[in-house]
């Protein structure tokens, strides 16, 4: 197989250049149409835009009706003896608000200095088509892959991958693989690609709580209580000093081993940029560094906080009640029920009838071990194509991989190549198109790879 392949670079090379024109106007196709999940606004339009594509490639399509938008499954090859990769991507945009400050119109990729603008170039259509086009390059120039191949594009990523669970939930065998791969966010700070093994999931929460029937003049304040201080106190006793204090709250956090130390020694020293940038030094405990901290830490953050009288100038008002948005950013093996529980009950155990806590949404951690066999070849199909990059045991940020981890029980491993200033969800949203030519390098060459070890692996 290896001599059947060894014209791969020049070949590849090849298709990259002569048909980069084609490679291109296929991937703005889809971006002309705003697929955004959040209003429905063209989803079905782009998606079935995508089915075509995908079936004029070769690809055996079907649309499955997950609600509130059309999964689209794909799949090539069914040979035993190859590895089955299934790649992931989601076709739907966030919305172009605000749109009064995009310089080009959102849904009209316009072309500047090698670098197309428009809503979901880089998040997520760019990718998405990045893996379809390398998906081609094989069947043109070979008939055939090294791997069985599956697709899954969800078209409400934005939204929560509403009805995704569910769907990978009923169809386990369907979607059976040996590894998922995806590409879905721009490289880290530094500029380089980043292979990334999992992320943290968070369970975001609103605590109000009511200290009397309705707000009151403040001269009352000597005799009446004040939501205000009582949630600040209820605060301080669920964390303070840098620590959680809830029972049981870091019981399930698994230990750094030295596999995952040895890549977060690797790992860019980006201090001085934070202090750049914050103009604070990052918070870190002596014992650790500054990635043990960011990325094996859960925690457990105040993003606002609401009570009494909060406009223009003063008013003397003494609240009745008071609210903090919570978001808990929990590591692998922790669970959004787990701590959702401990949180309850401790809150209870200190006494408190008078708080109501309401859960708005959780996403559960994940993490592919660092010892999966399929990160030497990822990471070989990444340095291949763009030289240096780094590796994420765990991303400090929230995505939902636990679909792949957790419900199908399978590896997954994203390498994350969008351009680090790509400005996804954000007004001119962009993607050089070397770059995007480059994805489909990687993709191409993440198949000849892991094609290459599923041979060689006795069944
Ligand atoms: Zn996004």
């Amino acid at each position: 197989m290896a001599i059947k392949y060894n014209d791969f670079n020049s070949k590849l090379e090849n298709y990259l250049v002569t048909q980069k024109e084609r490679l291109v106007s296929d991937w703005l196709d889809i971006v002309r149409i705003p697929s955004i999940s959040s209003t429905g606004d063209g989803v079905s339009l782009c998606c079935d835009t995508i089915v075509e594509k995908m079936r004029s490639i070769g690809l055996d399509v079907t649309v499955y009706p997950v609600k509130p938008y059309p999964a689209i499954f794909a799949k090539y090859g069914d040979d035993p003896k190859k590895k089955t990769v299934l790649i992931y991507a989601h076709y739907d945009v966030q919305p172009a608000d605000p749109i009064d400050e995009w310089k080009t119109p959102p849904f009209e990729p316009t072309i500047i200095d090698g670098i197309v603008y428009g809503r979901g170039t880089s998040d997520n259509k760019g990718p998405l088509m990045a893996h379809l086009k390398a998906t081609e390059f094989w069947l043109k120039n070979y008939g055939e892959l090294p791997v069985n191949i599956k697709f899954i594009f969800e078209g409400c990523e934005e939204n929560s991958s509403l009805g995704l669970p569910e769907f990978l939930n009923d169809n386990r065998e369907l979607l059976q693989a040996d590894l998922v791969y995806f590409s879905d966010g721009p490289r880290h700070e530094s500029g380089l690609p980043t292979v990334a093994l999992g992320a943290k999931g968070m369970l975001y929460l609103e605590l109000t709580l009511e200290s009397s029937k309705r707000d009151a003049h403040s001269m009352y304040a000597p005799i009446l209580p004040n939501a205000a201080w009582e949630l600040i106190e209820l605060l301080y006793k669920l964390k303070n000093n840098g620590e959680v204090k809830i029972p049981g709250f870091y019981d399930n956090v698994q230990e750094i081993s030295e596999l995952e130390s040895e890549f977060m020694r690797k790992l860019p020293n980006v201090v001085d940029e934070i202090i750049e940038t914050f103009g604070v030094e990052p918070v870190i405990p002596p014992e650790k560094t500054y990635y043990e901290q960011l990325l094996n830490m859960p925690t457990f953050n105040i993003s606002g906080f609401t009570s009494g009288y909060t406009g223009e100038g003063g008013k003397t008002v003494l609240p009745s009640t008071a609210t903090a948005k919570i978001d808990i950013r929990l590591v692998a093996n922790q669970s959004c029920d787990e701590i959702y529980e401990k949180l309850v009950n401790y809150i209870e155990e200190l006494g408190y009838d008078n708080v109501e806590i309401v859960k708005k949404g959780g996403v559960e951690p994940s993490k592919t071990p660092i010892e999966t066999k399929y990160l030497p070849l990822i990471e070989k199909a990444t340095r291949e194509t763009f030289g240096e990059y780094i590796v994420y045991p765990c991303r400090p940020s929230t995505a939902p991989d636990y679909l792949w981890t957790n419900i199908l029980g399978l590896p997954a491993i994203q390498v994350r190549w969008c351009d680090a200033d790509s400005g996804n969800h954000a007004p001119n949203e962009k993607l050089a198109i070397d770059t995007y030519i480059k994805g489909i390098e990687c993709t191409s060459r993440v198949i000849r790879i892991i094609g290459e070890e599923g041979l060689c692996t006795p069944l």
